[in-house]
């Protein structure tokens, strides 16, 4: 009860984890469930090792973060506890980040993305709403989505233009040239969202990449409108990040470009857990630089911000060390 009573969600930074159940195809292979949770807040994974003399035991591997959800969660009961205090964050001003993290195929864009009732489309459901209460009249929300694939930015509202990042005299990172659209229902949103995730796989410029191989970065602007220019007012951005498993997972044969995609994943991942961490302890100095990501998301990691990130992971026994590297990085995240 008193670590129950430790969970808040307001918190500056919250880690929290999300189990999918086992695919079809999974228990059609006979492979087991290896993730429990143990708690709203606590999980162990058991992971069946064989000793040199051939004596089988299990591996128990316990870990506890703000709040675990468990197979049965659906994507609103997920939303209530992770995105929607973000929500209320961004009226107040503050600039709010979701991320989902973890191996491909264990849930993130399920999670965020989801047509029906992702993240994503659920905020804006209540983004709308409270936009339309009286004495938010002067607010607007606009919308940017773009990916971000080997250390470039590209528009997906843009038919995947390539973009710049620049930082102006008072050191604002911002976009330069990006694609803004006015949105003014969550059913607009939808569609825009819609366009843009039909450009992470097409596109113009011939250089397409793997969609598990790129961070997709959803966000929105809340802007005071009643002035002469528009002012920002508040941030919410989801992020779908790359997956994080290791190239020869993907059963890839190794290639230039596979191992320049894992190098360039895996740098921006570790520049993201320490951005974060900074966050938390409210450090002056942070490795924004260290990569694009964590350059472009810099405003999300200084003064009035808050993160939530949710570590996806798969709970089949062929994927326990993911899912264990998973879950070692959303422990340190905080
Ligand atoms: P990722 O984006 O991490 O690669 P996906 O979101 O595409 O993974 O999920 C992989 C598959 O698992 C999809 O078919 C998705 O519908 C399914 N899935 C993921 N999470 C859940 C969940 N919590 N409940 C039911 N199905 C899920
Ligand atoms: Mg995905």
């Amino acid at each position: 009860p008193v670590r129950e009573a430790l969970s808040n969600l307001n918190d500056k930074i919250r880690v929290c984890v999300r189990k999918r159940p086992l695919t079809g195809k999974e228990k059609e292979k006979g492979e087991k469930d290896i993730v429990q949770p143990t708690g709203s807040r606590s999980l162990a994974v058991m992971e069946p090792k064989v000793k040199v003399d051939m004596t089988r035991y299990i591996e128990e591997s316990r870990f506890s973060f703000d709040e675990v959800f468990g197979e049965h969660a659906d994507n609103t009961q997920v939303y209530e506890r992770t995105a929607k205090p973000l929500v209320e964050y961004m009226f107040g001003g503050g600039n709010a980040t979701c991320f989902a993290y973890g191996q491909t195929g264990s849930g993130k864009t399920y999670t965020m993305m989801d047509t029906h009732n992702g993240l994503y489309i659920q905020a804006a459901e209540d983004l709308f709403a409270l936009l339309g209460q009286p004495g938010n009249q002067h607010l607007q929300a606009f919308v940017t989505f773009y990916e971000i694939y080997l250390a470039n930015l590209f528009d997906l509202l843009n038919d995947r233009k390539k973009l710049f990042a620049r930082e102006d005299a008072s050191q604002n990172v911002c976009i330069q040239g990006v694609r803004e659209v006015l949105i003014q229902s969550p059913e607009d949103l939808m569609s825009v969202f819609e366009y843009g995730h039909g450009c992470r796989s097409t596109g113009s410029t011939g250089a397409n990449s793997d969609s598990s191989r790129s961070h997709a970065i959803l966000q929105i602007a809340l802007k005071d409108m009643s002035g002469r220019r528009p002012v920002m007012h508040g941030k919410l951005s989801f992020i779908d990040l790359a997956g994080n498993e290791r190239g020869s997972d993907r059963g890839d044969t190794a290639n230039k470009q596979t191992m320049m995609e894992g190098a360039e994943i895996n740098k921006s991942l570790l520049a993201l857990k320490e951005c974060i961490r900074a966050l938390d302890l409210n450090k002056r100095h942070q490795p924004f630089r260290q990569s694009k990501l964590t350059q472009v998301l810099k405003d999300s990691f200084i003064g009035n911000s808050r993160a939530c990130m949710i570590a996806t992971i798969s709970p089949n026994t062929a994927n326990s060390d993911n899912t264990l590297n998973t879950l070692r990085y959303a422990d340190r995240v905080k």
